[in-house]
C-alpha cells in the first residue's frame, strides 16, 4: 500500500505539502495501469493529515486485525520536492539514532531499497527520523506494526553545511522556506510572502517551478515508481509477521529474540 495526503494547511494550496507527494503517487498509479502486478497494490490519498492524521487514522483503525495483517507494507510520500531539498529516507533501522526509534520489522528493508535507488543515481541521502508526524504513523503504531517507509525532502528544518555538500542549495535556510505558508504555491511564491532574495538564490542553484524543486520531484517520482513496482511483484525482503491470533498461540513456544524474525 502507498499513500500521500491530499489536503493542505487552510491558508495555502500546499504545492509542496503535499501536492508534490500526491501528484508523484498519482502518476505512478496511472503508469501501473500498464502492468498486471502479482501482488495487490492499493493507493490512498488521505484527507485531513494536517488536522492530526484524521483520514489515515480512520482508515487503519477501521480495518480488522486480519485486514491489517494483510498489508505487507506501507509507503508514504509527504513533501517530495522541497525547494531547498534533501533526499530524506525514513530511518527504518534507526541508524541515525535520532529522535524516534526504528520502525516495525521490515521498515529497515524498505529504507535499504530506497537507499539502493539513490545510490544507483549517484545521489546521497539523509536519514529522516520516524517521528510519526505523517500518515504512516497509524500504520507503525503499537499493536498494528505494519512495516513502513517513505521519502521526505524537508520542511521547517534548517539546511546544514553538510547538507549543502551533499545536495547543494542554501545553508541556514529551511528545506522548504514556504512550509505551511501561503507561498507554498505553484506560481506566486514571492507575491504570497516568499523571501525574494532567498528564492533568487535558490533559483541560481536549482531549477524551481514555483515552490517546487523539479530535480527533487523528478528523482523522487522515479524512487516511488521503483518501490511500488518492486513490491508489486516481490515482497520477499519483508519479513513475515504473525497475525494477532497466531501471535498468541506462539507465546507458549520457545521465546526467541525479536531480531531472529529478521533472519530468513
Ligand atoms: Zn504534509
Amino acid at each position: 500500500m502507498a499513500g500521500a495526503h491530499l489536503d493542505s494547511e487552510p491558508d495555502t494550496v500546499g504545492v509542496n505539502d503535499n501536492a508534490s507527494g500526491s501528484a508523484g503517487l498519482l502518476e505512478v498509479a496511472l503508469q501501473m495501469a500498464k502492468v498486471k502486478p502479482k501482488n495487490k497494490v492499493r493507493f490512498a490519498w488521505w484527507g485531513a493529515e494536517e488536522a492530526n492524521l484524521v483520514g489515515s487514522t480512520f482508515y487503519v483503525t477501521n480495518l480488522t486485525p486480519q485486514q491489517q495483517a494483510q498489508i505487507t507494507l506501507y509507503l508514504n510520500f509527504d513533501m517530495i520536492a522541497s525547494a531547498n531539498y534533501m533526499f530524506g529516507v525514513y530511518d527504518g533501522d534507526d541508524s541515525a539514532a535520532q529522535g524516534s526509534g526504528p520502525g516495525p520489522a521490515g521498515s529497515a528493508q524498505i529504507e535499504k531499497l530506497f537507499e539502493a535507488f539513490y545510490a544507483s543515481r549517484g545521489q546521497p541521502t539523509n536519514a529522516a527520523d520516524f517521528t510519526g508526524r505523517s500518515d504512516y504513523g497509524p500504520f507503525i503504531a503499537a499493536g498494528v506494526n505494519i512495516p513502513a517507509g517513505g521519502l521526505f525532502t524537508g520542511a521547517e528544518g534548517i539546511k546544514t553545511a553538510a547538507d549543502v555538500a551533499k545536495f547543494g542549495g542554501v545553508e541556514g535556510a529551511q528545506y522548504d522556506p514556504c512550509y505551511h505558508d501561503p507561498c507554498d504555491d505553484l506560481f506566486r511564491v514571492v507575491q504570497k510572502g516568499g523571501d525574494a532574495a532567498l528564492y533568487a538564490q535558490l533559483r541560481s542553484r536549482y531549477k524551481l517551478f514555483g515552490n517546487i524543486n523539479t530535480f527533487a520531484l523528478d528523482t523522487n517520482a522515479d524512487a516511488i515508481a521503483t518501490a511500488v513496482i518492486t513490491y508489486a511483484f516481490d515482497t520477499s525482503t519483508i519479513p513475515p509477521r504473525t497475525a494477532p491470533a497466531a501471535a498468541k498461540a506462539t507465546v507458549a513456544g520457545p521465546q526467541t529474540d525479536a531480531n531472529d524474525l529478521h533472519l530468513r
